[in-house]
């Protein structure tokens, strides 16, 4: 997963596109880069690690000069975990300077790469998002043109920015998996994986950008805004809404935070009757789902983890050691809270299965009595081919066992997933039933066709 920003036509676009960046930080912890351009010739500056680490002494965010720039924040899989692959990739071409930053996954990048290497095309990344860049260098016309005809050759998830001088665009692959949005801030328009990066940045949200469509901007307008292909139904990604997006993000016109609080209220309702002493999250995304089942339940919300803020979320390490380090420094559990207590305890999923197990043995250490574990999300059967880095079907616990099989794994007195048919309500809205989600991790009904050459480890 990746969080990608553009800001143009402003003479802090550098700083303002950093803080969008942070903003984003959530999306992916390993890389992190800036493009920036309009003044002197195009520069970028990427480093592994946080945004932070991005600027020195040399590379001061407040000397670099220019109006327009592209981030990007990067979370990828092991194969891939070098500043080789940090975006955005900027190149010169036949059209000049050009940069990029991708969020999703180029699901023909394979066969697209063979047939370039055909043509004699030198790859120096392992990332998928190289191909549209050679796309894009070997076609001919405006550089709306030339995207347009890009995209029109590849398959799969991508939220994309686009840099070139004074020029940015944003585009998002036909079903629209990842999130793409527009925003304003002053004479700029601002473009970025969530509305809250456009918000932190003094911006206002203003629209998203459509499945298949292409919105060039330049001078503060946006120039031209088109369909480079006919839309296909609509298909966001709603694992957004259960862990990525951040919960003051918008998505369809509804506050994530909301989302999440509803789930909780639908999972209340689920297990309706239920006994315990004390409801308590799993920081930090189970924390709105847990207040919903809360307030339905009548059952006394507690904080009963001190998190680490100083660990990155675990998931992110790439290797198994690092994972179970990190892990154990992230959460500890306050023994006065849990102590001799029946818990409901709400994360957003089960993946592997290790989370939930070592938190599990950390209560019932810390003297807990009965732990009901509870999941804001149905169980997770499928990998994803669209940009999220869940593990392949064989190390999804959900795929190869039932539900009682994982309640006997995992330790706990009962083990509750919220239902599919649940989920959707609480993240669907009244007026536009047109758009739908994507749940295949969750049904393994893939909207888009899946063979064993799919490429799958996008950024
Ligand atoms: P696991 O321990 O493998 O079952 O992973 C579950 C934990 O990882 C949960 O606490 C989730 O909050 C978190 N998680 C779920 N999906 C992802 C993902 N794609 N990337 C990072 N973390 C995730």
């Amino acid at each position: 997963m990746c969080g990608i920003i553009g800001i143009e036509n402003n003479e802090n676009a550098a700083v303002l596109a950093s803080a969008g960046l942070i903003t984003l930080q959530h999306r992916g912890e390993e890389s992190a880069g800036i493009t920036i351009s309009g003044k002197e010739k195009m520069k970028t500056f990427r480093s592994m690690g946080l945004v932070s680490a991005l600027f020195n002494e040399d590379t001061s965010i407040n000397k670099l000069q220019g109006t327009a720039v592209i981030g990007h924040v990067r979370y990828s899989t092991s194969a891939k975990n070098s500043l080789i692959n940090a975006q955005p990739f900027q190149i010169t071409c036949i059209h000049g300077n050009i940069a990029v930053a991708h969020n999703g996954n180029i699901t023909n990048f394979l066969k697209i790469k063979e047939m370039l290497l055909k043509k004699g095309a030198i790859f120096n990344h392992t990332s998928d998002t190289e191909i549209l860049l050679h796309l894009i260098a070997m076609s001919k016309g405006s550089l709306a043109d030339v995207t347009a005809k890009a995209l029109q050759k590849l398959e799969g998830a991508f939220s994309l920015v686009i840099l070139k001088d004074k020029t940015l665009i944003g585009a998002r692959d036909e079903h629209g998996f990842r999130p793409l949005v527009l925003g304003k801030i002053g004479n700029s328009y601002i473009i970025s994986s969530e509305t809250a990066a456009i918000e932190v940045i003094g911006g206002k949200y203003i629209r998203d950008i459509m499945p298949s469509e292409i919105v060039v901007i330049e001078n503060g307008q946006i120039k031209k805004s088109f369909f480079y292909k006919k839309p296909k139904q609509q298909h966001t990604c709603i694992f957004e809404q259960v862990y990525f997006s951040r919960p003051d993000s918008i998505m369809f016109g509804k506050i994530i935070k909301e989302v999440r609080v509803k789930m909780g209220e639908f999972l209340a309702d689920q297990m309706k009757g239920i006994k315990a002493d004390i409801v308590m999250s799993v920081p930090d995304t189970g924390y709105y789902a847990a207040l919903g089942f809360a307030r339905a339940s009548n059952i006394l919300f507690e904080n009963g983890f001190v998190r680490n803020h100083y660990v990155g979320r675990s998931f992110i390490k790439p290797s198994q050691n690092l994972r179970d380090v990190t892990a154990r420094l992230k959460l500890r559990p306050i023994k006065e809270v849990v102590n001799g207590k029946d818990i409901i305890l709400i994360d957003d999923s089960i993946v592997r299965g290790t989370t939930s197990r070592r938190l599990r043995g950390v209560l019932k250490d810390a003297g807990a009595k009965k732990i009901h574990f509870v999941l804001s999300c149905p169980p997770i059967i499928g990998s994803c081919y669209y940009g999220i880095d869940t593990p392949t079907k064989d190390h999804l616990i959900a795929a190869r066992s039932s539900i009682e099989e994982m309640r006997k794994y995992l330790g706990v007195e009962s083990l509750t997933f919220l239902s599919l048919d649940n989920l959707v309500k609480a993240c669907s809205f009244a007026d536009k039933k047109d758009k739908v989600f994507c749940t295949a991790c969750f049904t393994g009904k893939y909207p888009t066709k899946i063979s064993k050459n799919t490429y799958k480890e996008g950024c």
